[in-house]
């Protein structure tokens, strides 16, 4: 249903809205609520709060790079649902995930590693392997004996700390030795029963799939809209936007990050699970650094081109979807990122093609840096994705339930899925609780 927005006076005897169900954040969570809402003809509104659409799925065009959520599983069911409806164009890039890596360790560089026993990622999985595992998709924040931290049940598995260490490089998280193993659990959960079997990414980039979701809309997002204040009375929810601007709803949607909800001032009736996630959930830092190369480097020298190495760097990879393509970015996980946070861009710069150069000769004068994606530091999510903390998934249960006026979605509320698929997820389950 098309809005013709009002201006709303606070003296008004009988309430008036910008809409019936105000949406917070334009990233994949809010987009598909709105899609939802769209097509069962309910009044909403969308208010993004940086000047572009998509949040964390975001292609770069001034560096010409996805620096966001790509990859997604051909089983994944919300988002492949909508895949369909907009006729998105994937591209399967299952045999690019599985391509071996070259290894730099002590500073020495090798075409695989030089014992897999001493390689990190399989020493992780095989050790976290030896745990009973989840038997549900739902159970990762209703069992309290598995929430422990990570590198205890690794090290109860056989992991001896220096091997703890190696993992803790390029692990997925910010620390191993202080994040929760739910999150091992639930991933591992979601990879089991999702099923998905290929991995796929969007041709010509997420843009594409996130603006036909946002062109489908009767009514636009409203970028630029930075929510400062949320302020849920009997008559309404009134939003705050740091432009000034004010909108008035009978109900509100907050998809964006508890990173950033936790500035924003807010007359709710949260309950106490509920102020200790937003004000606590921990999030992964991750820096990304993309490259481009002029010619095939690992011709000359013969080593994969993925590596993995133990120097600020951690993984360099091939970001490419198709050969013709020549990305490369450098992906540096948690405390790792903070070796970068106060460099200049040309510091950053300067520093990994160095690095590279000296890791591997064969790429002197063949690599170019683009740019950096810092997602600790942006300030519309001040972090990649949600990190249970030990203790934290405990509060999950209470922290998605609807609050006064006000609902949450957006991936970290997601009960089942993990990524774009726990955003979509958490967009389907907001959608039911508000449109009976
Ligand atoms: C580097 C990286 C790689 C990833 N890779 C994958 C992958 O391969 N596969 C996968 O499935 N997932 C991946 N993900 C995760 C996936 O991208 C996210 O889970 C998903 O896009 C989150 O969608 P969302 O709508 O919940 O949140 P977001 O996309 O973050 O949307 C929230 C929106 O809220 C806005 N906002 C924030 N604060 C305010 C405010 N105060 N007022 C108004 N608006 C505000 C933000 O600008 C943002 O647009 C990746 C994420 C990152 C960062």
């Amino acid at each position: 249903m098309a809005l013709g927005l009002l201006p709303i006076s606070c003296a008004d005897a009988a309430p008036r809205y910008d809409a019936e169900i105000l949406i917070l954040g334009g990233g994949l969570a809010g987009l598909y609520l709105a899609h939802l809402l769209n097509k069962a003809g309910k009044e909403y509104l969308v208010l993004e709060g940086s000047d572009r659409i998509g949040g964390r799925m975001f292609s770069r065009d001034d560096i010409g790079r996805e620096v966001g959520g790509r990859g997604i599983g051909d089983k994944y069911t919300e988002v492949m649902k909508l895949v369909k409806e907009f006729n998105t164009e994937m591209i399967d890039i299952t045999d690019y995930m599985r391509s071996p890596t070259a290894i730099y360790t002590e500073g020495k560089l090798y075409g695989t590693w030089p014992d897999p026993k001493t390689n990190p990622a399989y020493l992780q999985f095989t050790a976290f392997a030896k745990s009973p595992q989840l038997t549900a998709l739902d159970q990762w924040y209703q069992k309290p004996d598995f929430d422990e931290i990570y590198s205890a049940l690794l090290k109860r598995n056989g992991l001896t700390e220096e091997q703890i260490d190696l993992a803790n490089i390029s692990a997925n998280y910010n620390d191993i030795r202080e994040t929760s193993a739910i999150n091992a659990y639930h991933s591992s959960a979601f990879r089991k029963f999702n099923g998905s079997e290929r991995v796929l990414n969007f041709k010509g980039g997420s843009k594409h799939f996130i603006n036909s979701i946002a062109t489908s809309l009767d009514n636009p997002v409203r970028t630029d809209k930075m929510v400062t204040a949320i302020d849920d009375r009997d008559n309404g929810v009134t939003v705050s936007c740091a432009d000034g601007s004010k909108f008035r709803s009978k109900k509100v949607v907050s998809t964006i990050p508890f990173t950033t909800l936790r500035d924003v001032k807010m007359n709710l009736s949260l309950n106490d699970n509920q102020k200790k996630a937003i004000s606590e959930l921990s999030y992964t830092n991750i820096t990304q650094i993309h490259l481009t190369h002029s010619e095939p480097f690992w011709e000359e020298d013969g080593a994969p081109v993925d590596m993995w190495t133990d120097t600020p760097l951690e993984r360099i990879m091939n970001m490419s979807s198709s050969p013709t393509e020549k990305e490369l970015a450098c992906w540096v996980n948690g405390a790792g990122t903070a070796f970068f946070d106060n460099m200049s861009d040309k510091e950053v710069a300067d520093f990994t093609i160095k690095k590279i150069n000296e890791i591997r000769p064969s790429t002197k004068g063949k690599i170019g840096y683009l740019g950096q994606q810092n997602w600790g530091k942006y300030p519309f999510n001040k972090g990649a994705y949600v990190e249970f903390g030990v203790g934290q998934a405990a509060w999950f249960e209470d922290m998605i339930k609807p609050a006064g006026n006000m609902h949450f979605a957006g991936e970290h509320t997601a009960k089942e899925s993990r990524g774009m698929e726990g955003a979509a997820e958490s967009a389907r389950r907001v959608f039911n609780e508000i449109v009976t």
